[in-house]
């Protein structure tokens, strides 16, 4: 695969897999740009995912409780594409690095379960995931293995209003998730940024902090983001490409 790239990005490529392989401990953050090639639309793409809506008309605590049917509807129809997509080979590519590096740590801003369908393990989910559905009225919460019959679901334990485990605008991160990333990349020698727009704080922030702490940050994104100029190397490529071609070549360091 190597051999099919330019040979500006395959020096970049190399440099990502000597520092990769020079490193014990890794972190990784991702976001939407990675699931990209599975099919799933980015946040602010032409199609973005809001289709045409605004996100504070259905991702907000206030959209739910004026109307939930409305916001469940909303993420059935999301949960129903989500359903058909697999994880692609920058999803694999990390399973990889991480059954290499066992403390590796991969931290994601996506909802959509592709990095555990894909066989990660260690996964530190910045935002929730879509698979979930909690009690908007007490702590219950399930973990759905399939798409449920209806959009709109109530607590078996309260009978309250069931939503999805995903982190709305305004809302608290899921406790402990921003401290466990923080640790991780203060602790990481080298971190990943892969298809994240670097604009979502606060997320987009822990690359800084990386950076603060000595880590050395290796961007993947074909366009530029806030970070591109901070970051100690860019590779401008699609992740489904970049990622496995690092990989690869890191297995033969
Ligand atoms: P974003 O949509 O703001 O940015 C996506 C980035 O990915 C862009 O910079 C784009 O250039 C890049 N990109 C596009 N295709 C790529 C590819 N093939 N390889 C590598 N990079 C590629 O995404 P964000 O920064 O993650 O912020 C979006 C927010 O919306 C997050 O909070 C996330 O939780 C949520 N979201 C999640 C999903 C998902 O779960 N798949 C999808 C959309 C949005
Ligand atoms: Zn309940």
């Amino acid at each position: 695969m190597i051999a099919a790239l330019d040979e500006a990005l395959r020096q970049r490529i190399a440099l990502a897999a000597d520092w990769v392989a020079h490193a014990t401990r890794i972190a990784c953050m991702t976001g939407a740009g990675i699931s990209a090639e599975s099919g799933i639309a980015t946040f602010r793409g032409p199609d973005g995912l809001w289709e045409g809506r605004r996100p504070e008309e259905v991702a907000t605590p206030q959209a739910f409780r004026a109307d939930p049917e409305m916001v469940c509807r909303f993420y059935h129809a999301r949960r129903e594409k989500l359903v058909k997509c697999r994880p692609n080979p920058a999803h694999f590519a990390l399973v990889e690095l991480e059954r290499r590096r066992p403390e590796f740590t991969l931290i994601t801003q996506n909802v959509d379960n592709l990095h555990r369908a894909a066989g990660s393990r260690h996964v530190i989910e910045l935002h929730g995931n879509i698979w979930v559905d909690r009690c908007s009225k007490c702590a219950h919460q399930t973990r759905l293995d399939a798409l449920p019959n209806e959009p709109m679901q109530r607590c078996t334990a309260c009978a309250g209003l069931m939503r999805p485990g995903v982190v709305w605008f305004g809302e608290m991160l899921p406790e402990g998730a921003l401290e466990a990333a923080g640790e991780a990349v203060e602790a990481c020698e080298v971190l990943l940024v892969v298809g994240t727009s670097s604009l979502v704080q606060p997320a987009a922030s822990l690359a800084w902090h990386a950076k603060r702490h000595g880590a050395r940050v290796i961007e993947i994104n074909p366009d530029a983001t806030p970070l591109t100029h901070s970051a100690d190397l860019v590779i401008a490529e699609k992740a489904g490409v970049a990622l496995p071609a690092i990989i690869a070549s890191f297995a033969q360091v």
